[in-house]
């Protein structure tokens, strides 16, 4: 009660302070927020977690070892020993990092080498990597499209585009989750004097769905349109080699710009964006993101191609992602839980409110269970879900264990019968 009380004084303060203060601050926003603290006073606080210790498929918080379904780290390769012995490698070689933009001091054998392979992996020309993988679609998108420019966005797509559409001072058109029709009555209404742009997460991050990219090239043709594709969760896992979203629909020739980030399935952090030589060359000297921050640390990219290596070397590891993920799906279904329409290693728990979606989460996580609590404004409000995702690494046996976790806590919820 005491922590409520010292909310509820915080939000009065805070009010008063915007009242009777002399000036407007910018920090009253500040000083109003208190959603954290709530989730703390109520027990339900789920970011920031303090993870000790970390092997692919377990976290260990408090002493106490939880089921990670709550990573990017798909094919889990973040504790491979040739990742791991690949960075260390490169860790002596190079020091720890390039103190510098890849323009200037910051460019290695290694960050050439990459963009290589990167290149040839996704059937483009050329590639190039940035230090993130929102800084890629940042860089990207505000370089390549300006005020005179229509950009045609998918509602569910990262926040990495979203921002990057905003600062580029294009008008965007946001259509309708994958809704091929909506789209294309925008299309058809705007002006063919304006270039256009069609922008997609190849996998939504957050519902697990795949894009419906053969129709999205049929209307870039249609309504003559670049097409640029988010491949940072297909990457590794779409595509008959892991080659991503387009490969998957086997439309390569037809998508102008494919995105991937290295923090998913390659285990490690940094992004690249590939397409035709030219452009890619018009990037790497004009993106913000590229130009003004400094370049991924060699081990970074020695451990990325190691991974990369890994995934074409081993395409069992997909194989068996796959399968898990079919598992876990038939399961939760069958369980009578709404899972939306995902098709893949990212499986939405969809709960709606946002309170019952933290009580969940936290009766997992006592179960040893750990996964993602996501509200509003990652996903629509009302909509509130837990975001689970699976590896190839996780074993049948964790699995069954947290498809019984999963109906215990359903069943005390309410969410199923
Ligand atoms: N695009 C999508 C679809 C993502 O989900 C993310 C990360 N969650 C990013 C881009 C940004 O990538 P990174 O975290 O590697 O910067």
């Amino acid at each position: 009660l005491n922590q409520f009380i010292d909310i509820a004084t915080q939000k009065i303060r805070a009010k008063r302070m915007a009242y009777f203060g002399k000036h407007p601050d910018v920090y009253t926003k500040i000083y109003a927020y208190t959603r954290p603290n709530v989730l703390k006073a109520l027990g339900y606080y789920p970011y920031y977690p303090k993870i000790e210790k970390a092997n692919a498929t377990q976290v260990t918080i408090d002493g106490k070892q939880k089921i990670m379904l709550g990573s990017n780290n798909y094919l889990g390769l973040t504790n491979h020993p040739k990742v791991i012995e690949a960075g260390v490698k490169a860790l002596r070689e190079y020091g720890s990092g390039l103190t510098g933009s890849r323009l200037l001091n910051g460019n290695t054998l290694l960050h050439d080498q990459l963009e290589e392979q990167l290149a040839d992996f996704v059937h483009m020309e050329s590639a190039l990597v940035f230090s993130t993988g929102f800084g890629t679609n940042f860089g990207t998108i505000t370089t390549i499209c300006g005020p005179d420019d229509l950009i045609f966005s998918d509602e569910y797509n990262h926040a990495s585009i979203v921002d990057g559409i905003r600062f580029s001072g294009a008008r965007k058109c946001k259509y309708k989750h994958n809704d091929m029709q909506d789209l294309e009555e925008k299309l058809a209404f705007s002006d063919p004097k304006y270039p256009r742009f069609i922008v997609t997460d190849g996998i939504f991050s957050m519902d697990g769905d795949i894009a419906r990219l053969d129709d999205l090239v049929a209307l870039s043709k249609k309504y003559p349109s670049r097409l640029m594709v988010d491949d940072a969760h297909s990457f590794g896992i779409l595509g008959p080699r892991g080659d991503g979203t387009a490969a998957h629909f086997d439309v390569t020739k037809d998508v102008d710009l494919i995105m991937g980030t290295f923090s998913k399935s390659l285990g490690c952090i940094g992004g690249f964006i590939s397409g035709e030589k030219l452009v890619i060359e018009y990037l790497k000297h004009h993106s913000r993101t590229m130009l003004f921050t400094a370049s991924l640390p060699p081990s970074n990219v020695a451990s990325v191609m190691a991974a990369l290596r890994i995934i074409q070397a081993e395409p069992e590891r997909r194989e068996q992602l796959i399968d898990h993920a079919r598992f876990i799906r038939d399961g939760l279904k069958s369980l009578g839980f709404d899972i939306g329409e995902s098709v893949t290693p990212i499986i939405p728990i969809i709960i709606g409110k946002d309170l019952k979606t933290f009580q969940v989460w936290k009766d997992l996580m006592d179960a040893g269970v750990y996964t993602n609590p996501i509200v509003s404004p990652a996903v629509p409000r009302g909509r509130a879900l837990l975001r689970t995702s699976y590896m190839a690494t996780h074993t049948r046996k964790q699995l069954e264990f947290c498809l019984d976790m999963f109906e215990k806590t359903g069943r005390k919820a309410r969410i199923i019968r």
